[in-house]
């Protein structure tokens, strides 16, 4: 079942179009990513999805809900992450912790909360004492502390070392495992192709791109490279003919295809048919790097966006 339903989301600012007909579903127990560059309307969604800003156009349901019309009954349902200025810096933990919890008619007891979450240490420690780790965990436990169903991270590792970041994923993977759906914005390739059962590529306001991490890169044309130099030079145009060979280039005397596992299989009976000694073959898999670099390029060929800001594209407050 979706837990989240997004049809045909429309926002603009001014003449900005920051989210130009998104549409998605999130389905209850998975970790559902929105990955795209800075400024491809990721937040801007998100916040619809939280109730925080009106579509221009589109609809939005959380759990059969309108998050505007229905807000007070979604923040019992869909926890979202605070962000940094949200958080009086004198507070301490335990007090954040029981000033949120009274927000909601039935909270989760902190205590077991803050000690899964590595808190129990730092109760008595102001908010701007804690370090970048120890305060995304503390947002962490403020987004789940009102027993949500759904809770919305944004941006949540960003500034964190790599340990902090591994750890941070941990979290996550402990959230959706003790049955609260993920919704999870980041622009971290990485972070999305671990954590992710699916993933919207967003680009532009669009979605380029909606499926799994590895049906994402398999999508790609080019998932896979061979590189080798053969020990005499090989046809050029025999190569390029090879099954599903996206691109073949010569470097030096190397030669790079692109292209699929059927491509791999076909160069080595190409090889063996001509009496060919490839040294050094190396056969590397692509990465969500590389498919989302090949979604995105498609979509930037096909619909330039509007880069101008105008009078019109003054800051809007969140409602
Ligand atoms: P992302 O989260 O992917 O970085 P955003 O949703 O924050 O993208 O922004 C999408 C576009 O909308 C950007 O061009 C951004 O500059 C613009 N934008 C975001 N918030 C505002 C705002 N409050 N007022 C005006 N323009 C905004």
């Amino acid at each position: 079942m979706a837990i989240i339903e997004v049809t045909g989301l429309r926002k603009a600012y001014g003449a900005t179009a920051a989210v130009d007909g998104v549409s998605f579903a999130v389905e209850e127990g998975e970790i559902f990513g929105i990955l795209g560059p800075n400024g491809a309307g990721k937040t801007t969604t998100v916040e619809c999805v939280e109730g925080l800003r009106i579509p221009d156009a589109g609809t939005v349901r959380v759990a059969g809900l309108d998050p505007v019309a229905d807000h007070e009954r979604v923040t019992r349902i869909l926890g979202a992450q605070l962000q940094e200025s949200d958080l009086q810096p004198k507070l301490t933990v335990r007090e954040a912790l029981e000033l949120y919890a009274a927000f909601y008619p039935k909270p989760a007891d902190w205590r077991p909360l803050a000690e899964r979450l590595g808190l129990t240490p730092k109760l008595t420690t102001r908010f701007a004492k804690l370090s970048g780790g120890q305060k995304q965990r503390l947002f962490i436990a403020l987004a789940l502390i009102g027993n949500p169903r759904v809770v919305v991270l944004d941006e949540l590792t960003t500034g964190l070392d790599p340990r902090a970041r591994r750890d941070t994923w941990s979290l996550i993977e402990e959230i959706r495992d003790s049955g609260v759906t993920v919704l999870l914005v980041t622009h971290f390739m990485e972070e999305a192709q671990r954590l992710c059962d699916r993933i919207a590529v967003i680009d532009k306001g669009k979605v380029a791109a909606l499926d799994s991490p590895a049906g994402l890169i398999g999508r790609s044309t080019a998932s896979t490279v061979i590189s080798f130099t053969p020990s005499r030079p090989l046809d050029d145009q025999e190569l390029a003919g090879l099954p599903q060979a996206a691109s073949v280039e010569t470097k030096g005397d190397r030669v790079v295809i692109n292209g699929t596992d059927e491509t791999v299989n076909a160069v080595i009976s190409l090889l063996v048919r001509h009496r060919v000694t490839a040294h050094q073959l190396r056969v590397t898999e692509a990465t969500l790097d590389d498919a989302f670099l090949d979604l995105t390029e498609t979509e930037t060929a096909s619909a330039p966006a509007a880069e101008t800001a105008t009078d019109a594209d003054q800051p809007e407050e969140r409602v």
